[in-house]
C-alpha cells in the first residue's frame, strides 16, 4: 500500500544553508533505493517534506530524518495512503522558496505532480504545501523553548508522613500520585490510584470483586484512599478520587456516603475531586446528570478523566461542565513531535479556557512533552517524570527548574 507523510521541520543553526543541494542529492538517491519519493519545501529556516512510498520504506527514512541532528523540531503532520503517487520522480525533488517567488512556486509543484489541476485545490497534502507556502509557520514559540534550559530538582513533599500502615481489616490498598503546578511550586492535589491486597493494578483488584458487587465496593473503597489521604497528612492539599459513574448512580444515597467519608476524616468537600471517565458517562447519560448534581451541591469537585480516550468528546463538555479535564496519556505521548495530537490538545486548551476548566496532562514522561504542554499554556501536570505513584504513600516530586548559567 502506498503511504504518505508529510513533516515539518528547522534547519539546524550550525548548518549552511548553502549545503542544502548536496544533502538533498544524498537523499534523493537514498530515497530512490527505497522507492520513496516526494517533495522538499524551504523557506531559509524550515522544511516541509512529503514522502511517498510503501509504508515501511518511509516509515524507515522518517525513523532517519527524526534522528538526524541536521533537523530540529521534527514535527509529523499527516499520515495518510493513497492510490497512486503524487510526485513520480523517484527520490527527493527540492523547492527552494527563497529563490523563487511563492506564486511560481504553487504552479511548479502543481505542474510537477500527477494530480490535476481542479483535484490538486481540494487535496490534503497539497494544501499543506500550499499554506507552507503562502504562511510560512511562525516558528512559535512552543517550538523555541529549549529542553536543555531545564533540569529536574528532587525535593521530598510536604507531608507529615512518606508511607503510611495499612489499617486492619482494609481490603484494598492506594498509591499516591502526585498532580503538580511547576510554575507556582504548587501540589494541585495527590490521586489516589486503587491497588489489590498483594499490590495489583486497579483491574487485577475490580476482577476479583464479584459483578454485582462491583460498585458497592467501589465506593466504599473511598473511604479507606481518604483515610489514608488524611493518615499521610494532606492538611490543606486537595486528593482525587476516581470513581466508576454507575457507583454515584447505583447506590443508593452515594453522595452521602462519600460526604460521610469525607467528614469522618476531617476533610472538606472543596478538598476532594471526583474523577470519572468519558466512556462510562455517556452510557448511563440521565441518572449520572442527577447524580452529578447532588455531588456539586456538596462542593465536591469533578473532573473528566483520560479526555481524548473515548468517543464523547467535546459534546461531553458541554453537558457537564467540570472544574478540570485530563488530557489523556495517548494524547500526550511524544506531542512535541506529533501535529495532529497539537492540534487537538491546543483545541482542548482554548475550549477549557473559554469555559474555565482547568487542564491537567496525564501521563507525562519526557520533558520535551513538559515543554510542548507548558509552552502551550497547561499548567497541572501528572506523571512518572515528576512522580510515580507509591504504594501506600507519596514519593519525592522532581520539579522542573529553569538552568541557571553561571
Ligand atoms: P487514571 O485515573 O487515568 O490514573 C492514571 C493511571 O496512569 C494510573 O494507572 C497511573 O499509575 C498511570 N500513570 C501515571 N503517570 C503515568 C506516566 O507518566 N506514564 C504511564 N505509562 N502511566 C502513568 P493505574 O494506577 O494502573 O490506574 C489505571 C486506572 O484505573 C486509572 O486511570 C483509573 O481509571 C482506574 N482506577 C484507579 N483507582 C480507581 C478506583 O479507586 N476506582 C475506580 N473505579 N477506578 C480506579
Ligand atoms: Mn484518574
Ligand atoms: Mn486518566
Amino acid at each position: 500500500m502506498l503511504a504518505t507523510l508529510i513533516y515539518r521541520s528547522r534547519l539546524n543553526h550550525a548548518l549552511d544553508p548553502s549545503q542544502l543541494a548536496t544533502l538533498v542529492q544524498q537523499a534523493s538517491e537514498r530515497n530512490s533505493e527505497l522507492q520513496v519519493t516526494g517533495v522538499l519545501l524551504f523557506d531559509g529556516k524550515q522544511f516541509l517534506q512529503v514522502l511517498e512510498g510503501p509504508l515501511t520504506a518511509v516509515n524507515a527514512v522518517f525513523a532517519r530524518i527524526s534522528k538526524d541532528s541536521r533537523h530540529v523540531s521534527v514535527v509529523e503532520l499527516m499520515r495518510d495512503f493513497a492510490p497512486h503517487r503524487r510526485f513520480l520522480d523517484h527520490g527527493l525533488v527540492l523547492f527552494d522558496l527563497r529563490a523563487n517567488k511563492t506564486s511560481s512556486v504553487m504552479r511548479t509543484i502543481i505542474k510537477f505532480g500527477t494530480l490535476k489541476h481542479h483535484l490538486a485545490s481540494n487535496d490534503r497534502v497539497y494544501k499543506f504545501i500550499r499554506n507552507f507556502i503562502s504562511s510560512p509557520m511562525p516558528v512559535k514559540h512552543v517550538e523555541n523553548i529549549s529542553v536543555r534550559d531545564w533540569c529536574l530538582n528532587t525535593k521530598v513533599p510536604p507531608f507529615e508522613m512518606a508511607n503510611v500502615p495499612l489499617l486492619k481489616n482494609q481490603p484494598c490498598q492506594f498509591a499516591f500520585q502526585p498532580i503538580i503546578e511547576p510554575s507556582r511550586g504548587n501540589i494541585s492535589s495527590l490521586e489516589a490510584l486503587i491497588r489489590g491486597p498483594d499490590g495489583g493494578s486497579p483491574h487485577d483488584y475490580f476482577s476479583t470483586i464479584p459483578g454485582h458487587k462491583l460498585h458497592e465496593a467501589d465506593l466504599a473503597s473511598k473511604g479507606w484512599a481518604l483515610a489514608m489521604a488524611r493518615r499521610l497528612g494532606i492538611g490543606n492539599h486537595k486528593v482525587a478520587i476516581n470513581l466508576l459513574p454507575m457507583s454515584l448512580v447505583k447506590i443508593p444515597g452515594a453522595v452521602n456516603i462519600l460526604l460521610d467519608h469525607i467528614t469522618r476524616n476531617h476533610l472538606d468537600p472543596e478538598q476532594v475531586i471526583v474523577e470519572v471517565t468519558e466512556d462510562e458517562v455517556i452510557s448511563n447519560y440521565e441518572e449520572f446528570t442527577s447524580a452529578i448534581r447532588q455531588l456539586r451541591a456538596t462542593g465536591i469537585g469533578l473532573a473528566i478523566d483520560d479526555f481524548g480516550s473515548g468517543f464523547a468528546g467535546l459534546s461531553l463538555l458541554a453537558k457537564f461542565q467540570p472544574d478540570k479535564l485530563k488530557i489523556d496519556r495517548t494524547l500526550v505521548t511524544d506531542i512535541h513531535m506529533h501535529g495532529p495530537k497539537q492540534a487537538i490538545v491546543k483545541a482542548i486548551i482554548d475550549c477549557c479556557a473559554e469555559m474555565q476548566i482547568t487542564v491537567v496532562a496525564e501521563g507525562v514522561e519526557k520533558v520535551e512533552e513538559w515543554c510542548w504542554l507548558s509552552a502551550a499554556g497547561i499548567e497541572r501536570f501528572q506523571g512518572f517524570l515528576f512522580a510515580r505513584p507509591v504504594l501506600n504513600g507519596v514519593s519525592s516530586i522532581s520539579w522542573p527548574q529553569r538552568v541557571v548559567d553561571f
